[in-house]
């Protein structure tokens, strides 16, 4: 069915950072399947580990144990400080998970309407409750009724949800991104995740972010969150480069939002099984076998330091941010004509927002790669903004 509107391009294979297409001609993936290949196209181990899994078994369910489903879990618990995981097959099914645990969580307080503060501008997926969930009139149009529980603040607006504490006996909990990704690349105030941290413990809320872009490395550490002091969420979702292209998807809990799931509340058929499972572990191996976080930390701080500098001040360039490697450029005018021109300069960029050219790059970029990715865009903005 039409629900995207493709490129006039194909690929049919890949290799660290690049793509080839069917006629041979190699890109420069500066998009990396939208922050999912973080650590590049048909990693050798991952390549192999999947290939032996494979071989030995796919999928049993959740009927029974699955030993790679627990390490992963008990390693995700470890590098993120949580206690327990539901595993789903999408960044949406993790949110949805997340959004279930928080009703049950009021319910069991004795609120019969848990609400759940949301942000302005966020996006948590396209399933109807995280939709719903989702700052975006284009996303949530033509789609009511929408799921109901849900209060909007603006994002990055501290003062706004104190507000809503003051009236709204019915929030239970509060889904934020810690740099809003589709929204444009919106990196919050420094201390904007601890006062939110702060705001739940007064109030008895679960804090819940959705780390589905911004987790695994992406923003230059594990989880954006540990960029801050005291800043740990109840409940954390991750999906995209968690299993580098293969779909898979977390919930992970901790303290009492860990215990709020029990038998038959929740479920996935295809969730956590042993391919995918298999999948992420071998992720997590290459993660913790080499520096690519500190790497992508250090190129993220170069190539946004290249930007400003060839961007910054420059009629028509409205912001160059970023955190990691998660780069925004926003421009004056609705630039989705970008994607098309770098496409003919075999660079592969996304244009978010309508206005904002965002570049997610695989976080294993080498440093004469950024300068490709710099020099060719810089060229394309100022010839797209005197055109
Ligand atoms: C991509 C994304 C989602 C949705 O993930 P899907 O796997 O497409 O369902 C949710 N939240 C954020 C922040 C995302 O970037």
């Amino acid at each position: 069915m039409s629900t995207y509107a493709p490129l006039p391009v194909a690929f049919k294979s890949g290799k660290g950072a690049y793509l080839t297409d069917t006629n041979g001609k190699d890109y420069l993936d500066a998009v990396a399947g939208v922050a999912v290949c973080s650590l590049g196209h048909a990693h050798p181990r991952i390549a192999e580990a999947l290939a032996e899994q494979a071989r030995t078994l796919i999928h049993t369910s959740n009927l029974y144990q699955i030993p790679h489903q627990i390490e992963l879990g008990e390693r995700l618990c470890a590098l993120a400080s949580m206690d327990k995981v539901f595993f789903s097959n999408s960044g949406a099914e993790a949110n949805e998970a997340a959004v279930k645990l928080a009703r049950l969580y009021g319910k069991k307080q004795g609120v019969e309407k848990p609400n759940i503060i949301v942000a302005s501008g966020s996006f948590h997926g396209r399933t109807l409750a995280t939709l719903s969930a989702t700052g975006s009139r284009k996303v949530q149009a033509g789609f009511s009724p929408l799921v109901s529980g849900f209060v909007r603040v603006d994002y990055n607006d501290i003062e706004a949800i104190k507000k809503i504490a003051e009236i709204n006996s019915d929030v239970v909990a509060i889904l934020v991104e810690p740099v809003q990704g589709e929204g444009g690349v919106i990196v919050p105030d420094k201390g904007y995740l601890s006062q939110i941290r702060q705001i739940c413990d007064d109030n008895n809320w679960l804090m819940m972010l959705d780390e589905i872009q911004t987790g695994m490395g992406r923003t230059g550490k594990m989880f954006a969150f540990q960029h801050e002091e005291n800043a740990r969420p109840d409940v954390m979702t991750l999906a995209k480069a968690l299993g580098n292209g293969v779909p898979i998807g977390a919930c992970l809990a901790a303290g009492k939002a860990a215990e709020v799931f029990s038998p038959g509340t929740h479920g996935s058929t295809f969730g956590g099984n042993p391919l995918t499972t298999r999948a992420a572990l071998t992720v997590l191996d290459v993660f913790e076998s080499t520096n690519v976080v500190a790497d992508a930390a250090e190129m993220g701080c170069y190539l946004l330091e290249q930007f400003q500098a060839e961007l910054r001040g420059l009629e028509g360039v409205v912001a160059v941010r970023g955190k990691g490697m998660m780069i925004g450029i926003e421009l004056s005018k609705s630039c989705g004509d970008l994607v098309k021109l770098a496409l003919e300069k075999q660079l592969l960029i996304n244009v978010t927002a309508d206005k904002t050219v965002r570049l997610l790059p695989p976080l294993i970029i080498n440093k004469e790669q950024a300068n490709t990715i710099v020099t060719t865009l810089v060229e394309l903005i100022k010839a797209f903004l005197k055109g």
